[in-house]
């Protein structure tokens, strides 16, 4: 495989990835575009759906979280969604053309008298062809084995920022608890979901090493989502500086190089993204958006909109899994 077509690594130095994320930018974009190509189909992207199954009143003080009832922000503590409800809106996202359903609740971990309902929600939307991603927080061996069991696809679990700068952003989980949690659903046989956000003050040297950590566990994580930070009202971040978008892209490019078979995932943030930049971030290597009107707790470019930005820009979605019905 020629150099820079993407081999798999796990071993990736610092003074490496910090030598392609610092190059020329032109020379940035042409490696990742051409990793890119290496190891997917060009100009698809894959679609997914973001539903909050139960909102606010979160334990923990994600320094960016509306949800967290530690924060300033006045997000009221809603109860765990019904099943049905879920499943309603799943038809209705894959309908439109998702073909993976993420469901969050803003919780430290679940709670085992949960995991009925949530076996059902795994179960009604792997029914509808659709694969699933949930994010719930910290995770018990039984609790990973349930949802496994169930058929969960997906985990999502952020690592956030570098393991230096985490502790300015979180401090009632450690970055050691993130990964041992990642660890477990690894183990588990469940695919990994797992990136962080920008623009949280972090350096660039943060963004760096935040990579670094994904790329050098033992697998890589399937997906990887990139977030831009919406500053929240409340929130002890709410007056951070936004990151300059091209550093944006920057980290775009060096997650595609470093992780080339994961999908990267464009997530929050779009919405303060130009059409310019969002192309830029395909390019970039970016293959997965999150497309409806919210996300979470936080706006979501319109759907009409990104279907034009996808037209305008030659992008075709991609398909349901071949499984699917
Ligand atoms: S990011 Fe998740 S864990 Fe952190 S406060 Fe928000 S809902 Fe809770």
């Amino acid at each position: 495989m020629p150099e820079d077509s993407g081999a798999t690594r796990h071993d990736w130095t610092r003074d490496e990835a910090t030598q392609i994320y610092r190059q020329p930018f032109t020379d940035l974009l042409l490696q990742a575009q051409t990793v890119h190509r290496a190891n997917f189909e060009p100009n698809r992207v894959q679609v997914s759906r973001l539903l909050s199954v139960k909102t606010g009143g979160c334990p923990e003080d994600c320094g960016y979280c509306s949800q967290s009832a530690r924060n300033g922000a006045t997000l009221s503590a809603s109860k765990l969604m019904e099943v049905e409800r879920v499943l309603t809106e799943a038809r209705r996202a894959r309908d439109a053309g998702a073909t993976r359903y993420c469901m969050g609740a803003a919780w430290r971990e679940p709670k085992d008298r949960d995991l009925p309902a949530l076996v059902a929600m795994i179960q009604g939307v792997r029914a509808l062809g659709m694969e699933t991603c949930m994010t719930l927080g910290m995770l018990s061996d039984h609790q990973v084995h349930e949802l496994k069991q169930a058929g969960l696809d997906y985990y999502n679990h952020n690592i956030d920022t570098s393991e230096g700068f985490y502790p300015q952003v979180v401090s009632t989980r450690s970055f050691a608890d993130r990964l041992q949690t990642l660890a477990r659903v690894r183990e588990a046989g469940i695919k990994v979901c797992s990136g962080g956000i920008l623009g949280l003050g972090e350096a660039a040297g943060d963004r760096v090493d935040m990579l670094l950590a994904l790329a050098n566990l033992p697998v890589h994580p399937e997906s990887v989502p990139i977030n831009m930070l919406i500053p929240m009202p409340g929130t002890p971040l709410e007056a951070a500086a936004p990151i300059d978008p091209l550093d944006f892209v920057r980290t775009t490019a060096l997650a595609r190089i470093l992780m080339p078979q994961s999908y990267v995932r464009l997530s929050a943030g779009r919405t303060a993204m130009s059409d310019e930049m969002q192309a830029l971030c395909f390019m970039a290597g970016a293959n997965s958006i999150f497309m409806g009107d919210t996300l979470l707790t936080a706006a979501n470019p319109a759907e009409d909109r990104d279907r034009q930005l996808f037209d305008r820009l030659g992008i075709r979605p991609e398909d349901l899994p071949e499984a699917a019905e």
